[in-house]
């Protein structure tokens, strides 16, 4: 028994099964949700019998780091950190003036295969369990000595081709019970996986949803991101209006610029049109280069111009630093230089 893959009423049934009573159901989650201990033996206001009991019943385990990278700045940290079986994840630590936000991944490797992004290239090794996500959180809160405020799943992976494990984080990162994190503070950020945002929608917590869009037209996304054929934008865009008519939230649609593939007037100017009257907000990407790709990225008069085109047209726009880039980690490089160095070693 993985007590971490549970939902919190899970637990108490857990305990309960054990012959304890509810109180020490919540000691317990305290102890593994809110101060992540690595062992049942740490939980020193519980019986000695009760935590050898809890070691024989159920396991435990913790992240390791395996490597680390901050910013000159020392407000961003990008962490690698490695599971049991030996699978690695890259998770972000981004202190801001209005909080302190993590960037956590829900897959190991992605296989939506998007055309620009560093995830894609080696494909979907495994999906994370809701455990192993919600340990990023805790690896950051124990790492920084600081409680962190706000949640993006915007890491590695597609939250919504890993959704029962990416929902069942959502309601343990919320429940007050463990860290409580404001549903208003968590983001889920999709590549337009359509079930998933209903799901998201009807969940009936106040979780933001952000939407890579990167392109105004099916012909142009289709060639980004291969999912666009299975899900286009007649039935994306419909998809983000009920998003938008069942919680009452805007919706950030993502657009990474590419220079001279998405990132002209026209493109622009069709965006406009195609969110005019939606409930939303873009936030434009400058790309951050991948070598192993052939894009590049926009000038800053490139992005200046898009970015003039949308406001001009009353859709609310802003640009995206490239946090990532300035501490020579972009997405997905730590992972891809670390997995390099173990396969020459
Ligand atoms: N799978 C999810 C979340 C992960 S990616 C999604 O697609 O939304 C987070 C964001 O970074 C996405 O908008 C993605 O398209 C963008 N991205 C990926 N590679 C990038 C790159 N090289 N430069 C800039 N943005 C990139």
């Amino acid at each position: 028994m993985n007590i971490k893959e549970l939902s919190f009423e899970e637990v108490e049934s857990f305990i309960n099964s054990l012959g304890e009573p509810r109180f020490r159901a919540h000691q317990v989650i305290d102890w593994i949700f809110v101060k992540g201990v690595a062992a049942f033996d740490a939980m020193t206001n519980l019986p000695l019998r009760f935590r050898q009991r809890l070691t024989t019943a159920a396991t435990l385990s913790v992240p390791e780091i395996l490597r680390s990278s901050v910013s000159t700045d020392g407000m961003t940290i990008k962490y690698l950190l490695g599971f049991d079986d030996g699978e690695t994840v890259e998770t972000v630590f981004m202190h801001r003036p209005w909080g302190r936000t993590v960037c956590v991944s829900t897959q190991a490797g992605c296989r939506m295969g998007c055309g620009f992004c560093a995830s894609a290239i080696g494909g979907l090794n495994r999906n994370l369990t809701a455990g192993e996500i919600y340990d990023q959180v805790l690896f950051v809160q124990k790492n920084t000595g600081t409680r962190v405020s706000h949640v993006v799943l915007m890491g590695t992976g597609e939250p919504f081709d890993n959704l029962e494990n990416t929902i069942r984080f959502l309601k343990n990162i919320t429940d007050p019970v463990g860290l409580g994190i404001g549903a208003r503070h968590i983001t889920v950020s999709t590549c337009g996986v359509i079930p998933g945002i209903y799901a998201l929608a009807g969940l009936g917590l106040q979780v933001g949803l952000a939407v890579s869009l990167h392109a105004p037209n099916d012909d142009l996304r289709s060639r980004l991101l291969p999912v666009n054929r299975r899900y286009p934008l007649k039935a994306l865009i419909p998809a983000c209006r009920a998003f938008t008519d069942i919680t009452g939230r805007r919706v950030t649609f993502e657009y990474t610029l590419v220079s001279g593939v998405n990132d002209g007037k026209d493109e622009a100017v069709e965006l406009a049109n195609l969110l005019q009257g939606l409930l939303c907000h873009v936030n434009l990407i400058p790309l951050n280069r991948v070598v192993e790709r052939r894009f590049k990225a926009p000038t800053p008069e490139q992005v200046a111009a898009f970015e003039s085109v949308l406001a001009r047209n009353r859709i609310a726009v802003t640009v995206r630093r490239e946090v990532g880039s300035r501490i020579s980690a972009a997405c997905g490089q730590l992972r891809k230089s670390y997995l390099k160095d173990k396969n020459t070693n």
